[in-house]
């Protein structure tokens, strides 16, 4: 019996992986005119850069973590997430230095691990794509980081969108309004769900994103974070407010919307999708906000404490992407196919397979020695624009068939010809 791939992970196969390429390639053009650059980091990381930025009894770190000791006897994790590691990067490389970007802008495309139960668009590999702007505490940097988002989901075609938003203010302002939020829970607290009851005291203000129903409706009336706004918080949120309204953004605001990381403040944000496809249910494709402390909390200078970033998963705007009836090109299409027949050909067919990819072309060939029907059904199969047949005889007279495969035309080419001037003989039939 042959093996599975772990749990929770999957196999991005020729046919998919077109898909990948594509929005990678979106991500990749709208990150450039946002002059974002990309950063790769390790898909592992000492644990504390996680523990200490995503903050220790966030679902992440108390549940969902591959931990291990390695060899060395070092405690190890696979990344569940890449702001942290990222802002490692930037304090350890000193990139607040004077030579760099200020704010320093930065991108990542990769896999993050994370051990939670697999089901439609939550895996335990997943893809995230995301930015991080480092050194600014001006909103502008958070709605040119929310416009950037929408920008990409745009750019793929993805129309059923919304914007939600909401502040979490300064860390003071959360531990007031944290106490506000356990006095009105604790007295429910017998009608919560096992894990609210659990985040009551550890991390009440995840109690407002649980997805449990009753929990949902006794959050309701919970009082709201944006009454407990100090004046700069309160300022800096109508800014973002006014900002995203000058570019003519439209956006909800959520007072109940809090993130499962522990180190943002101030501006938080969700990209929600009701793609046709998901039948009236809503996903939250992308989630970021601000992040002001995590700089410092890392060992980084306090000057470039402030900072703003966002994650989106790349499976699910694949899945949005489906749900929208979008069609990605991953037809395989190859320019020039050569059909060799008979064994003595063999060594003729690789010389016109490597001078059309010399030529720039992209080609295929038939290595199984099969007959001219079958090679031809292959060349079909591959969209083939030009197919060249070298037989026994062609051999021996030193010519080659080239058949235009569209206009259904053939005509006979020395070897000598062919080779010299391959790429003007090719183009000339792909262009006819
Ligand atoms: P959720 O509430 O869905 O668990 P989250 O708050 O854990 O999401 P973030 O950590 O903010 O999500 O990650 C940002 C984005 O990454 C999500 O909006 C989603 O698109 C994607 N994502 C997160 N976890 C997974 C996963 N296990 N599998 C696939 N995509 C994921
Ligand atoms: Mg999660």
């Amino acid at each position: 019996m042959g093996y599975q791939k772990p749990k929770g992970t999957v196999d991005i196969l020729p046919g998919e992986v077109e898909k990948w390429q594509y929005v990678e390639a979106v991500a990749r053009s709208v990150f450039k005119k946002y002059d974002i650059h990309e950063m790769r980091t390790p898909m592992f990381e000492h644990i504390e850069v996680i523990t200490r930025a995503v903050g220790d009894t966030t679902d992440i770190v108390t549940k969902e973590m591959y931990d291990f000791e390695d060899k060395g006897g070092r405690h190890i994790t696979l990344r569940p997430e890449n702001t942290a590691p990222l802002v490692r990067s930037y304090v350890e490389n000193k990139l607040f230095g004077p030579e760099h970007q200020n704010p320093f802008k930065a991108f990542y495309i990769g896999p993050m691990f994370r051990y939670e139960r697999p089901q439609a668009g939550r895996l335990r590999q997943f893809h995230q794509i995301g930015i991080e702007m480092i050194g600014s505490n001006n909103p502008t940097i958070d709605v040119e980081g929310i416009l950037s988002a929408l920008d990409f989901y745009k750019e793929l075609g993805i129309e059923h969108t919304q914007l939600v938003i909401n502040s979490l203010g300064t860390k003071e302002c959360r531990m007031k309004y944290r106490q506000a939020l356990i006095d009105y829970l604790e007295p429910k607290y017998d009608e919560l769900s096992k894990d609210s009851q659990r985040r009551l005291h550890d991390n009440p203000l995840r109690v407002l994103d649980s997805k449990d129903e009753k929990d949902k409706v006794i959050v309701e009336n919970a009082p709201s974070i944006l009454d407990y706004l100090d004046e700069y918080s309160d300022k800096f949120f109508n800014d973002v407010k006014e900002l995203l309204d000058a570019v003519g953004v439209e956006y909800i605001v959520d007072h109940r919307m809090v993130r499962g990381l522990d180190y943002y403040n101030h501006t938080v944000f969700e990209i929600m999708s009701n793609a046709p496809g998901f039948n009236g249910a809503i996903t939250t494709i992308c989630a970021g906000g601000r992040y002001d402390g995590l700089v410092k909390e890392l060992g980084g200078p306090e000057t470039h404490d402030s900072a703003f970033g966002y994650a989106l998963g790349l499976e699910r705007a694949i899945i949005t992407m489906d749900a929208e009836g979008i069609e990605i090109p991953t037809k395989p299409v190859v320019d020039v196919y050569v059909v060799g027949l008979g064994e003595k050909t063999n060594k003729e067919s690789l010389k016109l397979v490597q001078a059309a990819r010399n030529s720039g072309f992209v080609a295929e060939r038939d290595y199984l020695n099969r007959k001219a029907k079958a090679q031809f059904k292959s060349a079909d199969k591959l969209n083939a624009k030009v197919v060249l047949t070298i037989g026994e005889d062609e051999l021996e007279n030193q010519v080659v068939r080239l058949k235009d495969m569209v206009n259904k035309t053939e005509e006979t080419v020395t070897l000598e010809v062919i080779y010299t001037d391959f790429k003007g003989i090719v183009e000339k039939i792909i262009n006819k």
